[in-house]
């Protein structure tokens, strides 16, 4: 199983990278794990079809994790039509804030006519689902106050992912990295405690307890990216392909 790292940057676009997105890419399926505003634009420029998109799963809907999908829609309306509906997972609220944002940038999306063909299913904390063939373990993380956050596991043709989603340090951590293939985990900061995020001194506290097989660093801000290649941890790339 591949993972193309589409976007691994911030929401403020540090360092000039593109907003989160990652693709899976298993022997008969292709799936993004977040959908940030640069993910078809990365797509494209990686030389991969949008249409073989089969599934966006969301981890949660701040504009860097999902701001990219009106893109795809009007890319599948207006130039190259998909075969199959488009499955879009998320946390609860998901299909509505799609079509929201939709309509606020094209004008369309209330009516099924209006956008491309699309299965919107919905991910509860702690509630493992099927979405598309893709066996989804979501699990609530510490993010946001108001809306539900999610980290995902996901396990497809025997290789398990763990994505942090942004998130602080939370020990469901521990417990979900345990035999994964590749923990994309998020390190927004250095030493800041912001809160909302993790910052590169929890997670080395933790570093002995995470028993994955593959650690990579994503949704890296500015203080991270001036210690890229001083640090011992595999830092995500935009354009990087990581083999699980
Ligand atoms: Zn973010
Ligand atoms: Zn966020």
């Amino acid at each position: 199983m591949k993972l193309h790292i589409l976007g691994c940057g911030d929401a403020f676009g540090s360092g000039g990278r593109n907003q989160s997105g990652y693709l899976v890419e298993a022997s008969d399926r292709m799936f993004l794990l977040d959908c940030g505003p640069t993910s078809l634009l990365a797509m494209k420029r990686a030389g991969i079809d949008p249409r073989r998109l089969d599934a966006i799963i969301l981890s949660h809907l701040h504009g860097d994790h999902f701001g990219g999908i009106p893109f795809f829609f009007i890319e599948f309306l207006y130039q190259q039509p998909k075969d199959k509906p488009l499955t879009i997972a998320g946390p609860p609220g998901t299909e509505t804030k799609v079509r929201q944002l939709f309509q606020l940038m094209y004008g369309n999306g209330n009516n099924d006519k209006e956008i491309p063909p699309t299965c919107f299913e919905t991910l509860y904390p702690g509630q493992p689902a099927l979405i598309d063939g893709i066996e989804i373990h979501p699990f609530p993380v510490p993010h946001q106050t108001h809306e539900i956050s999610l980290g995902l596991k996901v396990v497809y043709e025997g290789k398990k992912l763990l994505f942090s989603g942004d998130s602080a340090w939370t020990e469901s951590f521990v417990d979900q990295a345990r035999g994964v293939d590749l923990f994309l985990c998020e390190c927004s900061f250095y030493d800041e405690q912001p809160g909302m995020h993790i910052n590169y001194q929890v997670l080395r506290a933790n570093l002995s307890r995470l028993e994955c097989k593959q650690l990579v660093l994503t949704h890296l801000g500015e203080q991270m990216l001036a210690r890229h290649g001083e640090l011992p941890l595999k830092f995500a790339m935009d354009g990087l392909v990581v083999e699980f």
